[in-house]
């Protein structure tokens, strides 16, 4: 399980006291759910070192001094005025006191205590105006063509020529239209040029201030470097587009060994966390928003999602298709691991049932996990739609015994989850609705012959779900019809379409009289239609 390889080799190759994990994000607009993954990561390796006794925090800073560099679809047209001013001094796009960063940092705050994690959150803003900066600041000002110089060397970019250092304008507010043009040890002399950047426009104000207590910011590949010496940070991963070679942390690791003397902390280079294969942008508005993937999936899940596949591994998450069964299967398969329900026959396959137990112990959200029965979601879902099927009456049925508190809220949630999956994500063979009257559809004389002698059955008693579902197999074989025929004579009579769930859990699910008098019709008076010829009509295929 990769978290225990990284936990193990941080605990080799930096042996600490205790350490300090840190992840960043600028809040410019709704955080996307890339940038949960890398939370999710770190909360990991936060768990992974308080299991070998390691004692760590892990920190989580908005970077809200950061300049708006663009406006979110979201935000009306009148945030273009805003543009270049730090995000902690944007209003709110909701109103009220709140900043701009603060609102969407606050949002992206939320989505993550869903999935269990719990950083201690700073904000890069009050970082500044307290003046935690103030010592980095004189020593970026001070060794400001050293910086410069190193950019250039690891970048190998001549047009990486920014000063590490922005003035926030005292006449327009603006931090990202600034360009130092002098410091005496005390002031900076600025100018705010309407040309700097393309996204923002400077006021063109010349003037001399204080870059201390809030008055400027780092450049951000310096601000990084700083903040690892600030905060003494040691273990930090970043999304691969930071991590290239000559890339923002290559620099700031140079900047940060060579300037503020700290060293590099340990990095975790990974991957994308895509949604229907698009990589995500917080400021365009591509993509789907962290909080969106909380709505789509329980917490678990969620979680569980992110924390599955390798770091270094893309998630190409599509809530279409099978995913979310298929998902659904998986974790299952992890907590059967975790609370010892398999057995690997050889060596392979033990390894394989302790990596699943392992995901699941890092993908658990709160505390202790109960042991508890976990029907199968595709069968949750199905048997949701059969009318007078109590799911509890057959968990209970299937378990052999009566249902726990924890049996009957894991269903409960797995029936909730179901009930959202079939009005939005799942694919249309998941869904099906038993029709009241005879649907108009063409049966073969094959399909009714075996649809009457279904009926002959049925009359017999009362039958499981699972000796109907015998019934049905023995009954097509006789008759000589192929499957795919006998169970879209099935779904074609009761659903009005050629596909559907499990055929004799359907049947034993409806009111036997109902049964009878439905088959019985289907058999003698199906609707004719143009394919009704002594051939017949080939069935549909069952998907
Ligand atoms: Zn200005």
């Amino acid at each position: 399980m990769w978290v225990d390889v990284i936990v193990e080799d941080v605990l080799k190759t930096r042996p600490q006291d205790r350490y300090v994990i840190n992840d960043a994000k600028s809040p410019s607009g709704p955080i996307h759910v890339g940038s949960l993954r890398g939370v999710v990561l770190h909360d990991c390796i936060l768990r992974g070192l308080a299991a070998a006794d390691r004692p760590a925090r892990f920190l989580f800073g908005f970077d809200d001094y950061d300049p708006m560099d663009s406006r979110p679809v979201a935000a009306p047209a009148e945030f273009d005025q805003y543009l270049g001013m730090p995000l902690s001094e944007v209003p709110s796009p909701a109103g009220g006191r709140g900043s701009f960063g603060r609102y969407y940092g606050l949002e992206f705050i939320e989505v993550w205590k869903h999935v269990g994690a719990h950083p201690e959150v700073y904000w890069t803003s009050e970082m500044y105006k307290s003046g935690k900066f103030n010592e980095t600041i004189r020593t970026a000002l001070d060794r400001a063509e050293d910086l410069i110089q190193i950019d250039r060397e690891i970048s190998g970019s001549q047009k990486a020529d920014r000063h590490p250092v922005q003035p926030v304008c005292e006449h327009c507010g603006r931090v990202g239209t600034t360009v130092v043009v002098g410091w005496d040890g005390h002031q900076v002399e600025y100018e705010c040029r309407p040309d700097k950047v393309t996204w923002a426009k400077g006021c063109g104000h010349r003037g001399k201030r204080s870059p201390f207590d809030g008055g400027s910011k780092l450049q951000y590949k310096a601000e990084w470097a700083a903040k690892w010496r600030i905060l003494g940070v040691t273990i930090e991963g970043a999304g691969k587009d930071h991590m290239t070679k000559g890339g923002s942390h290559d620099v700031a690791s140079a900047m940060v060994e060579r300037i503020f003397n700290h060293p590099t902390p340990y990095p975790i280079p990974y991957e994308w966390f895509l949604v229907g294969g698009r990589k995500m942008s917080t400021s365009t508005g591509i993509g789907v928003p962290a909080a969106e993937l909380v709505a789509i999936l329980r917490e678990e899940l969620a979680r569980f999602l992110m924390v599955r596949p390798h770091y270094r591994q893309q998630i190409n998450f599509d809530p279409t298709g099978e995913t979310i069964p298929n998902l659904y299967d998986e974790y299952d398969r992890a907590a059967a691991a975790f609370f010892g329900e398999l057995e690997g026959k050889t060596p392979a396959e033990t390894d394989l049932i302790r990596d699943h137990s392992r995901t699941f112990y890092y993908s658990r959200t709160n505390g202790e996990q109960p042991r508890c029965i976990r029907m199968r979601f595709a069968k949750v879902a199905n048997l949701m739609q059969m009318p007078t099927v109590n799911l509890f009456d057959v968990a209970a049925k299937e378990k052999g015994a009566p249902l726990t508190a924890q049996d009957r809220s894991e269903l409960q949630q797995r029936m909730e989850d179901a009930r959202r999956w079939l009005g939005s994500y799942a694919p249309d063979h998941y869904r099906f609705q038993v029709q009241s009257s005879m649907p108009r559809v063409e049966l073969s004389p094959m399909q009714r012959e075996f649809l009457g002698q279904l009926a002959a059955v049925v009359a017999q008693q009362e039958w499981s779900g699972e000796e109907l579902h015998n019934r049905i197999h023995d009954l097509k074989s006789q008759i000589g019809l192929k499957p795919k025929d006998a169970f879209s004579a099935i779904y074609l009579a009761f659903l009005g379409k050629d596909s559907g769930p499990q055929a004799g859990w359907l049947l034993a699910s409806l009111d036997r009289a109902f049964v009878l008098a439905r088959l019985r019709q289907a058999s003698t008076a199906g609707v004719r239609g143009p394919f009704d010829s002594a051939q017949g009509r080939p069935g549909s295929e069952v998907r």
